[in-house]
C-alpha cells in the first residue's frame, strides 16, 4: 500500500530528545504546566496534533492539544480551573487566564469499534467515543505530520505513522486507506487544503486521487461545519494559496456552486476575487483584523449583480433595492451549503446594496451615505472594485478624500446649498404611521 502507517502497529518509533529538533520553548507555560502536573500523578501526558507539528517546522505554534490515558474525570480532579466539555466524547477545557488548554483522553478509532452502526451508508463516522490507549488514538487522527507525540516524561517524540519523516519530506499524508478515511470524513479534504496552504506541504497523490473521487461528499457535510471550515480557510493568512487550491480539487465548486459557475465565465471577476483574497492575506499579515462578510460579499458579488439586472428587467425597482433582493436569494441557496450566521448576512447584503450610493457625488443622500453605518465597509469594498477597474476612479477618490475633509469643505464638495439663516424651529417627534407593524 502506498501510505504510510500500519494500522495496528504497537510500536511507535521513538525519536529521544537529542534527535530532534522540538524544544519546551515553543510551547506554552500553561502547556507544560499540564503535563508535568498529569505526568507527576502517574498518568501518560502527551503534546499532539498541530502544535507538535508546528514546533517541528518552527512555526511557533498557538494553540495546544493534550493527549494522556487520564479519564476525564481524573483530570478535572487535579486541575481546579477545568471544566468538562462535549457530551458525545467528553473533553477536558483547562483554562489559564484567556489561555485554554484542550485536554483528550485516548481513544479508539471508529475503525476499531466492532459495528456497522458506527458508519452512516456512505461510510461517514457517526461515532468516535471509545477511550483507548495511545496505540489506538493515533490511527484516528487525520494526517501523518497531525499524528505526532510529545511525552513529557523524557521529551521524546512518538511517532507511530512515519510522520516524521513526512514532515520533512513536506507531505501531507492520510493515515490508513484516503478513500476510505475521505468518506469517513469528507471534511479532511479541506483540511489537506488548509494545511498544504499553511505550511507548504505537497498532498500526497493517493490524497489527491481520493479527493477527486470524493469531492461530492461534502455537500453531505453540515453546513455549520462547513462555515467554520471556510473561516479557517480564509482567515488564517493563505486565502489566496487556498483559494487555488480548493479549486484545483473541485473543493471550491462544491462550496461555492454560484461563484465558482461565475469565475469560469468572467475573467473580471476573477481578478476581483484575486484582488479581495490578497487583500485579506495583507491584512492577516499586518495583524489587522479581517470579516468574513467581506469575502463573502465578494464571492457573491457578480451572482447578485447578474440576478439584480434580471430583477430590474421584470419589475421597475431601483439598482439597490435590486441588489438587495438578489443578495437575499442567493444567499438563501447558498445556505443549503454553508450556513452564514445572520450576523454576517445582514451587513454583507448592506454592504452590496450601498454599490450603487457611490456613483452620487453630491447632495443630501450622497452626505447620507457617508453617515451610513455600513459606510466603512462598502467604502472598502468600491476601493477593491476600482482597484480592479470596475468603479471609477476619480469618484473613489472622490470618497477617499471627503472623508478626512472638514465639515465646511464636506459641504462645498457635496456642492450643498447654504442653510437658510432664519432658525428653524426645534424638531418635533416623527409621529408613528398607524399602520406600522401591520
Ligand atoms: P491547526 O490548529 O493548525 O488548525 P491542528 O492539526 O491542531 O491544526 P485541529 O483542528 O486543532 O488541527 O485538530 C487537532 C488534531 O486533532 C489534529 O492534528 C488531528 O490529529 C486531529 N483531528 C482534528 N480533526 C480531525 C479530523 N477531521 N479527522 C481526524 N483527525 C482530526
Ligand atoms: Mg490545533
Amino acid at each position: 500500500m502506498k501510505n504510510s502507517g500500519n494500522p495496528g502497529a504497537k510500536e511507535p518509533q521513538i525519536i529521544p530528545r537529542a534527535a530532534h529538533n522540538v524544544t519546551r520553548g515553543e510551547f506554552s507555560k500553561s502547556a507544560l504546566k499540564v503535563l508535568y502536573r498529569l505526568h507527576k500523578a502517574g498518568y501518560q501526558a502527551f503534546l499532539v496534533g498541530g502544535c507538535v507539528r508546528d514546533a517541528m517546522l518552527e512555526l511557533h505554534p498557538k494553540d495546544f492539544d493534550v493527549a494522556t490515558n487520564a479519564t476525564p474525570d481524573e483530570v478535572r480532579a487535579l486541575f481546579g480551573n477545568c471544566r468538562l466539555i462535549g457530551r458525545r466524547f467528553r473533553l477536558a477545557h483547562v483554562r489559564f487566564g484567556r489561555e485554554i488548554i484542550e485536554v483528550a483522553t485516548f481513544r479508539a478509532a471508529a475503525v476499531h469499534v466492532d459495528d456497522d452502526s458506527a458508519h452512516d451508508h456512505e461510510g461517514r463516522i457517526l461515532r468516535d467515543n471509545v477511550y483507548g490507549t495511545i496505540d489506538e488514538d493515533v490511527w484516528r487522527r487525520d494526517f501523518t505530520c497531525n499524528a505526532l507525540y510529545y511525552n513529557i516524561a523524557d521529551f521524546s517524540i512518538w511517532d507511530y505513522v512515519g510522520g516524521v519523516k513526512d514532515v520533512e519530506r513536506r507531505r501531507l499524508v492520510l493515515i490508513g486507506d484516503p478513500e476510505e478515511r475521505l468518506r469517513e470524513d469528507p471534511v479532511r479534504m479541506l483540511r489537506a487544503v488548509r494545511f498544504a496552504a499553511k505550511l507548504d506541504f505537497t498532498i500526497d497523490p493517493a490524497v489527491v486521487e481520493a479527493m477527486h473521487h470524493h469531492a461530492r461528499l461534502l455537500s453531505n457535510v453540515p453546513a455549520a461545519r462547513l462555515f467554520d471550515e471556510f473561516l479557517k480557510l480564509f482567515q488564517a493568512g493563505h486565502a489566496e494559496r487556498t483559494f487555488d487550491l480548493l479549486r484545483e480539487h473541485g473543493l471550491f465548486a462544491e462550496m461555492f456552486p454560484a461563484t465558482e459557475h461565475e469565475l469560469l465565465e468572467d475573467e473580471d471577476f476573477m481578478r476581483f476575487v484575486r484582488a479581495a483574497l490578497q487583500n485579506t492575506d495583507r491584512r492577516v499579515a499586518a495583524g489587522k483584523s479581517v470579516t468574513p462578510m467581506f469575502l463573502l460579499g465578494v464571492f457573491f458579488w457578480l451572482p447578485v449583480r447578474n440576478l439584480a439586472a434580471i430583477r430590474r428587467a421584470e419589475e421597475k425597482m431601483s439598482e439597490s433595492q435590486s441588489l438587495s433582493l438578489a443578495s437575499y436569494d442567493i444567499l438563501a441557496e447558498q445556505q443549503r451549503r454553508i450556513s452564514i450566521p445572520r450576523r454576517f448576512t445582514v451587513p454583507m447584503r448592506e454592504m452590496l446594496a450601498l454599490q450603487p450610493r457611490f456613483e452620487l457625488l453630491n447632495g443630501r443622500r450622497a452626505v447620507k451615505l457617508l453617515e451610513h453605518r455600513r459606510f466603512r465597509a462598502a467604502y472598502d469594498f468600491m476601493l477593491l472594485r476600482s482597484e480592479v477597474g470596475q468603479f471609477d476612479g476619480e469618484a473613489a477618490k472622490f470618497w477617499t478624500d471627503v472623508q478626512t475633509q472638514t465639515a465646511s469643505e464636506r459641504a462645498a464638495s457635496f456642492k450643498l446649498q447654504a442653510k437658510p439663516a432664519k432658525k428653524r424651529p426645534p424638531r418635533r417627534r416623527r409621529r408613528r404611521k398607524k399602520t406600522q407593524g401591520a
